[in-house]
């Protein structure tokens, strides 16, 4: 029996965990193909351009664009996580962008409007012009407050990022999914930053579940991947096709990395949402430090929507430091922390989010991404970097 079999189904149905099982559980067998003698448990990246194929040209696997027993094995470990015990459709791409992508693009026509978020993750504002460019009518307001359903009428497409990159705001999903339907759009929410475990967009009642498995879902800084899930047949089917016109492919090495990496999600994510908010505890204390957000903080904005529906409240804390000068110096000073973009890895980075120039944050704001590190070990080296600012309390650095 080969991995190409077995993904296709045959000798049995997937041992998946039961929808009742803790989400460690769920994690670590997400996925899995029926077990066959002398088989790996999770069978390894297949290479193939094309598969033998005599007769007619029948599937599951016909050509290397179309299908891959790699991305089958995934995407029933990501569909298994997004919506469990009724496993969602899933799609899986070569990056987040592509995934996004598949989605606007699948679902817009000229004459369409959608409605994004203007506070969201960097490109967004690219596909907003190529969007406009394709005669597509692009409509924006913040994620914070719901603002988006302002803006709704008429609209095919409510595109939502919560929390949002790099702000941490946070809408009401099921609010602005209620009020999108009764006008007949499709809702897409960008869950990257909370991963499945940390949210649940479909049974919040969105159309498409939608990540950058870069990020926290892979977690290791070394694969670039995405996903589209979708509890709909017809959408599924949508964007699926989407992928084939476009060929944004993954690779079968990144996509049985990014499976093997599913295993330790639940590890990784609780000790790295746990250490966030006691970082973000930290940081409250300290003079220089000002606006610190972290949707766990309990007197944070976004707390009290997050709670009603999220698990976990990710990673990532955000803070603002009081110049583009401390902001270089503080990364500069960190030991244990990679100046770097990205984030969800298990190793922790941080970097002055305005060095991009794509966002509206001030100089000296610094998003942080927690990793696996001992937590005393971490705040420590904040703590250190910080001291060795010289911040002496009236707004002035020594
Ligand atoms: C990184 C990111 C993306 C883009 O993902 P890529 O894998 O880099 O293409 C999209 N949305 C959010 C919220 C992100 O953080």
């Amino acid at each position: 029996m080969t991995g190409h079999d077995a993904a296709a189904g045959e000798g049995g149905r997937p041992r998946a965990a039961a929808p009742s099982a803790g989400e460690g559980t769920r994690a670590v067998r997400a996925g899995l193909p029926e077990p066959h003698k002398y088989e790996p448990t999770l069978p390894g990246p297949v290479f193939a351009a094309h598969y033998h194929l005599p007769g007619d040209p029948t599937g599951p696997y016909t050509y290397g664009r179309d299908e891959n027993p790699t991305w089958t094995h995934l995407e029933r470990a990501i569909g298994e996580l997004e919506s469990p015990g009724d496993p969602a459709q899933t799609v899986v791409f070569a990056s987040g962008m592509a995934a996004i992508s598949a989605v606007a693009l699948s679902q817009l026509r000229a004459g369409d409007a959608v409605v994004f978020p203007d506070d969201g993750y960097q490109a967004l504002p690219l596909l907003h012009e190529q969007l406009t460019a394709y005669g597509v009518e692009v409509r924006t307001a913040p994620t914070g407050g719901d603002a988006q359903r302002k803006v709704l009428a008429g609209a095919k497409l409510l595109w939502i990022e919560t929390p949002s990159n790099p702000g941490l705001d946070v809408c009401d999903i099921r609010a602005l999914v209620r009020e999108a339907h009764s006008g007949g759009a499709l809702v897409a929410v960008d869950n990257t930053l909370a991963t499945p475990l940390g949210q649940r967009p479909l049974a919040l009642g969105a159309d498409f579940s939608v990540a950058s498995d870069t990020k926290g879902m892979t977690g290791h800084g070394d694969v670039l991947l995405g996903h589209v899930s979708t509890g709909d047949p017809a959408l599924a089917t949508a964007v699926r096709r989407w992928r084939k016109v476009v060929g944004a492919i993954p690779g079968p090495m990144e996509a049985w990395l990014a499976h093997r990496s599913l295993a330790t999600l639940q590890l990784r994510h609780d000790r790295q949402c746990a250490t966030a908010l006691t970082l973000a505890h930290a940081l409250r204390e300290r003079p220089e430090v000002s606006g610190v957000r972290y949707p766990g903080l309990p007197d944070d904005p976004s707390h009290a929507v997050a709670s009603r529906q999220m698990r976990r409240y990710g990673s990532v804390v955000s803070f603002t430091l009081p110049d583009r000068e401390q902001a270089e110096r503080f990364l500069d000073g960190l030991r244990l922390v990679d100046d770097a973009t990205s984030f969800g890895g298990v190793r922790s980075t941080a970097e002055r989010r305005g060095r991009w120039g794509g966002d509206a944050v001030p100089e000296g704001f610094v998003r942080f991404s927690v990793g696996a590190e001992d937590p005393e070990d971490l705040v420590a080296d904040v703590l250190r970097s910080l001291d060795a600012l010289g911040f002496t309390g009236n707004g002035a650095a020594d």
